[in-house]
């Protein structure tokens, strides 16, 4: 898995994409929750749960999962708007968007995208980013700050530019409309 520092990031620059505008507070927080909550299953390796379609980087990382989670935000943050589209693929790509991370990493096991239906795990023939490990030793912790320097330029570079770029293109219709003195 990435980072919690990614999938958030990932998450945040979805909720840009999908926003015209700043996005408000509760959609951050919803689609932070939405883009990190699936591993949540990585506890299940302390218990009987590792050997089943609830292990790491299984159902919860799933097509299907995805959907649920971005039902669960939307009946959390955004009950009024429950007919809006945009509000949905917001919710449901900042979910999906962990398991296409995790998908892109070098190291753990491959992704469970669409199982109930499926048990095959995919992994991207392109993964440049490095699995995080949890750092319980020097060693460890030289290899996370290797994988966040991953995370930054492929999570955080793509990240910016979904924040920048529309903000940038905000302040040039700003300025072009300003009154003329
Ligand atoms: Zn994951």
């Amino acid at each position: 898995m990435p980072s919690i520092f990614g999938h958030t990031l990932a998450g945040l620059a979805v909720s840009a994409a999908f926003t015209q505008g700043k996005p408000p507070r509760r959609m951050w927080l919803l689609v932070t929750a939405c883009a990190v909550a699936p591993d949540l299953d990585w506890f299940t390796r302390f218990t009987p749960l590792a050997e089943s379609h609830l292990a790491h980087r299984g159902l919860s990382h799933s097509l299907v999962a995805a959907a649920m989670l971005a039902a669960a935000a939307m009946l959390v943050g955004f009950r009024s708007q429950l007919r809006s589209g945009r509000h949905w693929g917001c919710m449901t790509t900042a979910a999906f968007s962990h398991s296409l991370l995790d998908a892109c990493t070098f190291g753990g096991t491959g992704v469970a995208m669409f199982l109930p239906f499926s048990e095959a795990r995919y992994v991207c023939a392109w993964q440049p980013l490095f699995v995080s490990p949890i750092p319980l030793s020097g060693k460890l912790l030289d290899w996370l700050l290797f994988s966040l320097s991953t995370e930054a330029v492929w999570i955080g570079i793509p990240a910016l530019l979904a924040f920048g770029v529309p903000w940038a293109l905000r302040r040039v219709r700003m300025w072009r409309e300003r009154p003329e003195a």
